[in-house]
């Protein structure tokens, strides 16, 4: 299926990016000017905004017009959950008499995802003047980015795309004239895993441990230092102006029903050109496979993790068959996720990969609840034994337990999130474990 791509194109702010592929050689690009804001507003950056407020003379779009217009868009949060975007706007509630807050969740860290960096790093006003506009919708005149804390770099470009923003008007009191005042600042991370969850990342912003809220209460009614507060994800926030720029159905009809416009897939693992893809929800996985370059060296495909490492993984036949988007990823028994694709090849071996995952789950949580705090650990030492030949026959069925006495029993999803990997890959690469514990080493060959 040839990609449709034209209505995009006409835009001029067809993607979150300059370039549809961030090729890794263009990170050199980093110190060059194409992402400031005087190359921005040529692009047309910052008319959704104006639009908005009424800033060249129409009328302002009203608070529930500019809502209207992203629920019909069907842009679902990018962060991984998929909760319809349009819908959480309209929880905030508007005519609450003190502060309230917006939140954009820059906390990347879910292994395999790297898009939200190079959005704030290529494209850093995008996500200002989609957060100004969503500021707009809700009430709201204070927010906060809260940005990884393993990329610095792309902090100090947020923080001196702010500035120029400011300079501008198009942050701060009274911007562009129109009365509306919303105040943004970038917020540091510390590089912890567990803060990308939105609760923990509102007790990080508060200069709290980076744990999470038990809830309810949810942060619409009970965020930020206790108010109201809307979290969305930095993809969430760059799709926005274009939705406001060409309306709501535009966005929805570049996708497909109830899976609305385009979506960012990190490509990683064993493709010839691992980066970020921007596509059209319902695009074919082989489509997105082959502009990638295929699998690395040729070798065959054998397997793929979707949405993310805590997306269960898929057989390279049934991925195959899949479109990318949130419904046919889930009916082949997946996760969209945060749209990091982990492509494996068939010289992975299963029991190893789930070692990495499980030893990076044990180490990310935050000990809070005991069937996370100890459960995690006893995935990792169970896969361990399996992956060093001292497997016992009883190991599958103690793992089938463990993983299922975990999910749905803890306070965050970082719980599910190790347990999900290990029940698909069991689904679906029983017989490797079985093998490992049988034999006391790998079936796959280039591991033997
Ligand atoms: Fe912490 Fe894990 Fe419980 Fe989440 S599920 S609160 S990471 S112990």
């Amino acid at each position: 299926m040839a990609l449709d791509l034209s209505r995009f194109q006409a835009t001029g702010l067809e993607t979150c990016f300059h370039d549809r592929h961030i090729q890794p050689q263009i990170y050199s690009g980093l110190n060059g000017s194409n992402w400031q804001l005087s190359e921005y507003v040529q692009r047309g950056g910052y008319q959704a905004l104006r639009k908005v407020l009424g800033a060249d003379g129409a009328a302002p779009m009203t608070q529930d017009q500019v809502i209207a217009e992203v629920k019909a868009s069907g842009l679902r949060g990018r962060g991984g959950a998929g909760f319809p975007t349009g819908l959480k706007w309209s929880f905030m509630p508007r005519a609450f008499p003190g502060q309230k807050f917006l939140v954009c969740n820059s906390d990347e860290g879910e292994p395999g995802t790297c898009k939200d960096r190079d959005i704030l790093r290529y494209n850093p006003h995008i996500v200002i003047e989609g957060m100004a506009i969503a500021a707009f919708a809700m009430g709201i005149n204070r927010g906060y980015n809260y940005i990884h804390g393993e990329i610095f770099e792309v902090y100090e470009r947020f923080e001196a795309a702010l500035a120029e923003a400011r300079a501008a008007g198009l942050l701060g009191q009274n911007i562009l004239g129109s009365g509306f005042s919303f105040d943004l600042f970038a917020h540091h991370g510390f590089g912890a895993y567990i803060c990308g969850e939105e609760t923990a990342l509102l007790e990080s912003i508060e200069g709290k441990k980076g744990q999470p809220r038990f809830k309810p209460p949810f942060p619409a009614s009970f965020g930020l230092y206790g108010r109201p507060t809307t979290i969305n994800n930095t993809e969430t926030f760059a799709a926005v102006p274009w939705i406001i720029r060409n309306g709501g159905q535009a966005y929805l009809e570049c996708g497909k029903p109830n899976n609305g416009g385009t979506k960012i897939f990190s490509m990683v693992g064993d493709v010839e050109r691992p980066g970020n893809y921007e596509i059209p929800m319902g695009t074919p996985f082989s489509k997105l496979l082959e502009l990638a370059g295929g699998v690395k060296g040729g070798r065959k495909l054998k397997a793929v993790i979707p949405g993310g490492s805590s997306a269960p993984v898929l057989p390279a036949a049934v991925m195959m068959d899949c479109t990318m988007d949130y419904d046919s990823i889930s009916k082949a028994g997946s996760m969209l996720g945060s749209g990091a694709v982990i492509v494996m090849d068939e010289t992975r071996c299963m029991v190893k990969s789930l070692l990495r995952l499980s030893y990076f789950y044990q180490h990310e949580s935050c000990g809070q609840c005991t069937p996370c705090r100890e459960g995690t650990g006893w995935l990792w030492r169970l896969v361990s034994r399996i992956e060093h030949g001292e497997g016992r026959e009883e190991d599958l069925a103690l793992l089938d337990n463990v993983a299922e006495n975990i999910m749905g029993r803890t306070i965050c999803a970082l719980g599910d999130a190790a347990a999900m990997p290990v029940r698909g890959m069991l689904k679906h690469f029983r017989d490797e474990f079985a093998h490992h514990i049988a034999h006391k080493t790998c079936m796959v060959p280039a591991y033997v």
